[in-house]
């Protein structure tokens, strides 16, 4: 058994974008009952290792009278009680509207889980409407765009959890696309979909990047704890991320990784491209990006971009520096390796560093120790009141500029999310505001919060 997640919300959202992008072209075929259910679509979805019926209320025009709108609720109805996950959609472009809330108080009384969804979301336009969507109160909501494929990282982890509650997930699907070593989940629930606790025993999501022969298999070989990762499907099959579960040092994880197959694969001269495009999927699902380097080689091309690309995917990256067993002046080494770092990759200040040996394991016990903490950075949550407090410090210390005379006013200050942290300011005329201006806030907030490591995203926010 697998689970069935249905795209509920208001006609043009973007529902049957997310559908087909889920379902690709593997559409079932068109139910031909009679009436209400001629309006769902239903398909087999993929996400990553996820397996998964989806159900869209296709067709729907934007209600106007009573019928339509009597009818809207009754297909949402219909959808959301065959459903086990719902996911609520809204543009975020338009904001919440009346009809948002009149779905909202159907799933709050109807369905078994919600995962809200602000769609339309790339672009300074849709910030608002992200930020808005929290007043649906169906908590943090997931920026997507359904149109250009962005946002189904965080997509993929708000299921993750509700699936591995789910009985025979992958295995039972696509056996030959799936690596997962997951002993427990073939034994889960034989009686259909229940769902367990999962807050407990969701695993940390681990990506390891990385140029080839940087490492990466040796590493989650060491960590594994056996040859596990050259058992991986042939190249080509797959266009998935490729993902074990552990427990490391007591905590459980799921490790990203692309080089089995890489290894599998045999086409050497295509090494370098097909390691860059698979380490941006296994970026896509990971909490927290592990870039192994080389230290022969460290800060190449191909790590700065995959590094680059984990922080503006908002992940929450640690640098590790591999094969460290070889090097021979290690202190002149890493002040070196510090040097590059500040200058090459200025954008992920203050993230850990950590030297390694994958080869011998030494060293492992920091890089865990550096992954949890960059973990923890990327989930904290800082008061309103404390950062209001922290707000009239900054602006009394350096005030922000006053164009054509007119001093910009910043008013209030609240944190809006976690994972990564994102802040909202009220602020008087948030176009005029200069970047250094907000590089200074984002700069002050990682120093005076503790927050190395991790992207921080400020939203400069007008009155209206
Ligand atoms: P539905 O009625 O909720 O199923 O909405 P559709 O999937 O038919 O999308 C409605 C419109 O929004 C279409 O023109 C889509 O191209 C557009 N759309 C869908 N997703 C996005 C997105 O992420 N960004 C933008 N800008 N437009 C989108
Ligand atoms: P991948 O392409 O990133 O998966 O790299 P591999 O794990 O296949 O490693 C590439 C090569 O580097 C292999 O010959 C490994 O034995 C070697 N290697 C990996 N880690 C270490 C290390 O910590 N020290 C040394 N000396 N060699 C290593």
């Amino acid at each position: 058994m697998s689970f069935t997640l249905a795209i509920v919300g208001r006609p043009n959202v973007g529902k049957s974008t997310l559908f087909n992008r889920l379902v690709g072209k593997r559409l079932a075929l068109v139910d031909d009952q009679p009436g209400v259910t001629r309006d769902l679509r239903e398909g087999d979805a993929r996400l990553a290792d996820l397996r998964f019926t989806v159900i869209d209320t296709a067709g729907l025009e934007e209600a106007t009278d009573e019928s339509l709108q009597g009818r809207m609720r009754k297909l949402t109805e219909r959808a959301v009680d065959m459903a086990d996950i719902c996911l609520f959609m809204i543009d975020a472009r338009a904001g919440v509207t009346t009809t948002d809330e009149v779905f909202a108080e159907i799933l709050r009384k109807r369905a078994k889980h919600v995962i809200l969804a602000a769609n339309k979301g790339e672009g300074a336009a849709a910030d608002a409407g992200v930020i808005e969507a929290y007043s649906l109160g169906l908590g943090e909501p997931i920026r997507l765009s359904a149109e250009h494929g962005e946002g189904l990282n965080d997509l993929y982890l708000h299921l993750m959890p509700l699936a591995d509650g789910f009985a025979e997930r992958a295995a039972e699907d696509a056996p030959e696309v799936d690596v997962t070593l997951d002993e427990d989940e073939a034994e889960a629930g034989e009686d259909g979909p229940a769902l367990r606790p999962i807050t407990d025993a969701k695993p940390l999501q681990i990506a390891v990047v990385g140029r080839p022969n940087a490492g990466k298999s040796t590493l989650i070989n060491q960590i594994l704890g056996e040859e596990k990762l050259l058992t991986g499907p042939e190249a080509g099959i797959t266009r998935d991320a490729i993902s074990s579960r552990t427990s490391w040092e007591g905590t459980p994880v799921r490790i990203f990784d692309t080089a089995g197959m890489r290894k599998k694969a045999k086409v050497q001269d295509k090494l370098e491209k097909l390691s860059v495009s698979d380490g941006l999927r296994a970026v896509k699902f990971a909490e927290v990006v592990v870039v192994l380097l080389d230290a022969e080689i460290p800060f190449e091309s191909q790590d700065l971009r995959i590094a680059d690309l984990a922080e503006r995917e908002g992940r929450a990256v640690v640098i590790a520096v591999n094969k460290w067993d070889i090097e021979e002046d290690r202190q002149g080494k890493l002040r070196d390796l510090k040097e590059a770092f500040e200058r090459l990759l200025p954008q992920l200040r203050g993230a850990p560093l950590v030297t390694v040996s994958a080869k011998t394991g030494r060293g492992l016990d920091r890089l865990h120790a550096a992954i949890m903490k960059a973990h923890d950075v990327w989930n904290r949550r800082v008061s309103t009141a404390q950062l209001n407090r922290w707000l009239t410090g900054m602006l009394e210390q350096h005030p922000p500029p006053a164009p054509q005379g007119k001093r910009i006013k910043l008013r209030y200050m609240t944190q809006a999310k976690t994972r990564p942290p994102g802040f909202v300011v009220m602020c008087s005329h948030p176009d005029k505001l200069p970047a250094s201006y907000s590089r200074y806030l984002v700069n002050g907030l990682r120093e005076d919060f503790d927050m190395p490591g991790t992207p921080i995203r400020l939203f400069m926010r007008g009155q209206s």
